[in-house]
This record gives C-alpha cells, structure tokens and sequence, in this order.
C-alpha cells in the first residue's frame, strides 16, 4: 500500500539531504536476501539532516522505520509501505571518552558495524566486547535488539544511550531507565514509540590485556563457524530460547524439523534454530516454515516458540 503522495515525495528529495531511492528492493538491504520493496528508502548525510526528515515526517504523519544492517529482519514480499531510514552515512565514529588504568569509556555511533567495535577495543586491551564477535549488523540494532550470546549481552556493558524523538529532540537515556530483557531493550514510557532513533550508545569496558583479549576472541569466532551456518544468507537465530529447559534450536532438533524445505527456505542442518536461503527464498517462504515450525514444536511438546527475528512490512 502507498503512502507517500507526489507531494511527500518532492519534499522528501528535498529534506532528505542525503540519498532518496524510491521502490528499493530490501533484499538488497537484509541478510536473508529477501524482502519486497521500500516505498522510500532514505540515507541522510548528517544528524542534523536526520532530525529535520524525522520531525518532517511527523508532521506529516508519515509512517518510518530505521534499518540497521537488516541482519534480524524479514521484510515481507509485499515491501514496507513509507520511509525506511538508514543511519551509516550519518551516525558513524568511535570515540573514546574517558580512560584510566581500570576501565573506558567511549561512545560507539549507532551507524558503526558492530565487528568494528569489537575490533577497535580489542586492539586497544578494552574488555567486554568479545562475546558479540560474529553477530553482524549495527552498533544501534545491537543495542535495539539488546544482541548477545550465552557469554554476554548488549546491557552488560551499555552505559547509556543518546536517542532521538519523533520530534526531532536528542535525549540521554541512562541504562537505569531501560527494560533490559532477553533480546530486548525498550526505552522509558515517555519515548517508548518505536520511531525513536538510537544515535549512539556509551560502552564501559574493563582494561585487559590485548594478547588475552584476541586469544579469547579466535575461540568464540571458530566456536561461531563450528556451529553455526555462515556461508548461506540467514537472520541468525529465528526464535528466542524458551526461559527454561531445552533451548529453541534443541526442540527444533528433536522435533525431526533439520533440513525440512519450503521453497528456497531450509531449516539448516548445521543448527536447527537458523532458515537458510538456499538461493530463491521469499519471504513468504521462510513465514511459512516458521509457522509450521512453532506448529510442530508445540504439537510435539506445548511450547510456543516466539520469534527473535523482526518482521516488516503488510
Ligand atoms: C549469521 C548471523 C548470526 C547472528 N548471531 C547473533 C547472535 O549470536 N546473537 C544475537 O543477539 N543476534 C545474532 N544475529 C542477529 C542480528 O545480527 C542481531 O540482532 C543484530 O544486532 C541486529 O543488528 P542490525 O543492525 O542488523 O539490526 P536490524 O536487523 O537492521 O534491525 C533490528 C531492529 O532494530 C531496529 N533498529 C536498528 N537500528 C536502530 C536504531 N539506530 N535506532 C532504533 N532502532 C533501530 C530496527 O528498526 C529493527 O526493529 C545474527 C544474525 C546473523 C545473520
């Protein structure tokens, strides 16, 4: 469904202040490699340029959501209707603030590849990035999505976020005031509308030694290759793990659902929790073996699995 008239889309070339390309395909933008187009998919070139088009579609009641690295993202066949925003151009850097002999301080943009964080303070001795070695994306969908492994998550050593309001207004959100759950991270009441935009996040690590640190970090990335599939497009994980017993990829396992196909989509016979794109998914596709997925697992043993991927789109 369209929602930009001719006029929004005059104004949007104009305020975007950065690039416009109408009718995007997100398979382009997503590690699935799947996804219907966006209406509009915006990359402005700087914060301020970000504040006016976020306070502009507000007022002109324009639907928006912000892309990260598309790395936990479905978007349906059918695309996202309105404007889909991408920050790399213009919240990029790692800065650090503050250093002693115990700990640092720095501030990571919310545009920044988080491998690159992780790069930037193991080289440096800072301590408490390496259990996110291997998670792709962005250092604000890292956040947004509080990512994290068994070793460690986002909220561990997040002190405190800078986000921006649908009105275009830049807010400190210390890490008290977040809801830090399992994959989630949900902001105050008073800016808890989804359209709010993460611009950076303030990391405190603990001072390490650099030869320690990368030792560790050889580890967890052939720990990651050995048991998850990396060569074929997926989201990572497709259901968050139950809170007791038996993880989702375990129940998937035992379920007899390895290496069950719909279309280009495969539940992968590396680990159980992944759908593959073997080539010529759809997004209807990998939906559908989703739902047969929780349908079996539930059958089989009255769990409901809940998605950890995002899905978007009509
Ligand atoms: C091979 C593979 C392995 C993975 N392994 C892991 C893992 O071990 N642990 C784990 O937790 N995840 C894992 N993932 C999932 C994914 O990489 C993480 O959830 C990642 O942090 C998502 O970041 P992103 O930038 O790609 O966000 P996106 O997928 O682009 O977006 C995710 C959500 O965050 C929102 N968002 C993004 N940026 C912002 C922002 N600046 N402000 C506000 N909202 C924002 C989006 O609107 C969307 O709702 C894996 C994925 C793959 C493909």
């Amino acid at each position: 469904m369209m929602r930009l008239t001719a006029d929004d889309r005059k104004w949007l070339s104009d305020a975007a202040g950065g690039s416009v390309c109408y009718g995007e395909p997100m398979a382009r933008h997503t590690s699935f490699r799947v996804g219907g187009p966006a209406e509009a998919l915006v990359t402005p070139a700087t914060i301020s340029d970000l504040s006016l088009l976020i306070s502009g579609l507000k007022d002109r009641k324009l639907p928006y959501r912000i892309l990260g690295g598309g790395t936990n993202l479905i978007v349906r066949d059918s695309g996202i209707p309105g404007v889909v925003i991408r920050l790399q151009q213009c919240c990029r850097g790692i800065t650090v603030e503050s250093s002693n002999n115990a700990q640092t301080a720095l501030t990571a943009m919310s545009g920044e590849n988080l491998q690159k964080l992780c790069v930037f303070a193991m080289r440096r001795g800072f301590q408490g990035l390496n259990f996110a070695l291997g998670i792709p994306g962005t250092v604000g969908g890292a956040i947004r999505m509080n990512a994290g492994t068994a070793l460690g998550w986002m909220s561990d050593v997040l002190e405190s976020l800078i986000v921006l309001d649908p009105s275009g207004r830049m807010k400190t959100i210390p890490k008290a005031d977040l809801r830090v759950a399992y994959r989630s991270m949900v902001f105050p009441d008073t800016c808890n509308a989804p359209e709010n935009v993460i611009i950076s996040g303030r990391f405190v690590l603990k001072s390490g030694d650099v030869g320690a640190i990368k030792s560790e970090a050889r580890k967890i990335l052939q720990q990651r290759r050995r048991r998850q599939p990396t060569i074929l497009p997926s989201a990572g994980c497709i259901f968050k793990n139950p809170s007791t017993g038996k993880t989702a990829g375990e129940l998937i396992d035992l379920a007899g659902l390895k290496g069950y196909k719909v279309g280009g989509a495969e539940i992968s016979l590396k680990h159980a929790n992944f759908i593959v794109n073997t080539g010529k998914a759809t997004a209807s596709d990998i939906l559908t073996i989703m739902a047969q997925m929780r349908r079996i697992v539930y059958e089989k043993f009255q769990i409901s699995l809940e998605p950890e991927v995002i899905i978007e789109g009509e």
